[in-house]
């Protein structure tokens, strides 16, 4: 209330006070000039755009997709506008749920199966909505929009989304584009531009921040100046969002097939102070052999050859320096291996919940991958077969490679794990007798045994074998 008196009384407008966006008429921009691929669309989108303009909705392909088609790039999701309210939406389609609650969505899913496996797609159907006055229960403090359930006209809906390239519609029947904000232009310019004023933008959701820097990582496009130049002030809001969301909104910069151009953007534009520790340390130039460095170009690699990923391997990846060094600090005080890490596994995930919390599941993965590293340097008795059946053996020893690459281990424990998990019951005798009698490589812990050792009696020993026999247990 108070907020809307000084606003009136310095005279700044609301945007709702704008009619300019409700009328604001698109370009309509033809197949001759677009040069859509109509064979790169979802047979799905299209269904779902059909049945809402059949019940005399206006329904359109919006959008990242609409970008991506225009690039000639295959979508890898597809969303539809429509005026169609949420739940009238939902009553025509049988599959589908309304989700979200502030911001009210339905997802329609439709299933495809081969002889081999089910395919599922969700189709994001969105109501236009309509633009928000810069005041009131709806917008924090901040600016941050917190509630977003005000249906309004296709031209707010235009003026809502974030850059003019993500603002264009398209309709399969007719297979024309209507673009409200010179996309088209922008797309031939490579340029990444904010609809509107960008640090008002910036403010009503600092999530912006990072879907700019996703994009130009993605598109290789530049990001126009007035759209860059807020970024680096407005960067600590990116702690108002909650928690959920930048999970989220960071995931989809990790598994976009960019992730390391986009971490190197995040730095650039300034963003990368607290998002994740030591994405510093990650960044450095002479990082080309890091490990966080091999972890990401392997993830980029997987994502554009369309393998799966694993957030939790890439998580863990990320962090893996940072829980490395605590490790590593607390064997210097004397603590046991198997102790000294699940404490540092606990630190550093402790101190990244802090920043944005990583999904439960996920951080289990972690915990399970991080805690199998100290087992693949046990190879005697019968430990290295338990650890071969251990249920998640396969990402552990995955992680082990990449430990290897980065020289944080010899190569040959890597090639030696290789071997052992694919050979005879003989040959894995001879491959523990080869070990028996080679001089002890140099792994991590090492150090730290032999002091142990010295300085302990047996009574310690056997507490430590029984810390090593929990962590054994799958
Ligand atoms: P991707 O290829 O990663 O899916 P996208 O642009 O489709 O990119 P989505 O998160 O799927 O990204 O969002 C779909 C569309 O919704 C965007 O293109 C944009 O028009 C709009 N949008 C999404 N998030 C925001 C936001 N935070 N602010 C404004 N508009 C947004
Ligand atoms: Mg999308």
């Amino acid at each position: 209330m108070i907020q809307q008196m000084i606003r009136r009384l310095f005279g700044k407008k609301d945007r709702l006070s704008q009619p300019v966006h409700k009328k604001k008429q698109p370009t309509p921009v033809e197949k001759a000039k677009h040069h859509i691929d109509p064979q790169l669309i979802s047979k799905n989108a299209i269904k779902v755009t059909k049945t809402l303009q059949d019940a005399g909705y206006l329904a359109y392909i919006v959008g990242g997709a609409v970008r991506d088609l225009l690039l000639g790039i295959t979508p890898k999701d597809f969303d539809v506008a429509t005026n169609a309210t949420p739940d009238q939406v939902h009553q025509l389609f049988k599959r589908s749920r309304i989700i979200g609650k502030r911001f009210q969505i339905v997802h329609v899913t439709f299933y495809s199966s081969s002889s081999t496996t089910q395919r599922q797609e969700i189709i994001e159907v969105s109501t236009f909505r309509a633009l928000l006055e810069e005041s009131g229960e709806h917008i924090a403090q901040s600016g941050r929009i917190l509630r977003d359930n005000v249906w309004g006209s296709q031209a707010e809906d235009a003026a809502r989304r974030d850059f003019t390239i993500n603002a264009m519609y398209y309709d399969p029947a007719s297979e024309r584009v209507l673009d409200y904000h010179h996309g088209m232009a922008d797309i031939k310019n490579k340029l990444l531009r904010m609809i509107g004023d960008p640090t008002q933008r910036y403010r009503e959701d600092p999530v912006r921040m990072l879907r700019v820097v996703r994009f130009a990582a993605k598109t290789q496009f530049e990001i126009e100046p007035k759209s860059l130049e807020p970024i680096a002030s407005l960067a600590h809001l990116i702690h108002d969002v909650p928690s959920a969301r930048l999970f989220d909104e960071m995931l989809k910069l990790l598994v976009s097939g960019h992730a390391w151009s986009s971490l190197c953007t995040l730095r650039d534009v300034g963003l990368d102070q607290g998002l994740l520790p030591m994405l510093d340390a990650i960044l450095e130039k002479d990082s080309q052999t890091s490990f966080a460095k091999l972890a990401l170009d392997r993830t980029d690699q997987r994502v554009q050859e369309g393998k799966t990923i694993s957030p939790g391997f890439l998580f863990a990846a990320l962090l893996w320096e940072q829980v490395y060094t605590e490790w590593q600090l607390l064997m210097q005080t004397g603590k046991p291996i198997v102790l000294a890490l699940h404490q540092a596994i606990d630190l550093v995930l402790a101190n990244q919940r802090e920043v944005f919390a990583i999904q439960r599941r996920f951080e289990t993965d972690m915990h399970e991958i991080w805690s199998l590293q100290p087992r693949f340097e046990k190879r005697i008795g019968k430990m290295p077969y338990r650890l071969i059946e251990a249920p998640r053996f396969r990402a552990g020893f995955d992680f082990l490679c990449l430990r290897c690459e980065a020289k944080q281990l010899p190569m040959e424990l890597a090639q030696w794990w290789e071997k052992f998990q694919i050979t005879t019951p003989d040959e894995q005798a001879e491959l523990l007798l080869q070990v028996k009698n080679e001089s002890p490589v140099n792994l991590s812990s090492n150090a730290n045994k032999s002091r142990r050792r010295r300085r302990r009696g047996p009574k310690h020993q056997a507490s430590d074998e029984k810390l090593l026999d929990v962590e054994q247990s799958p």
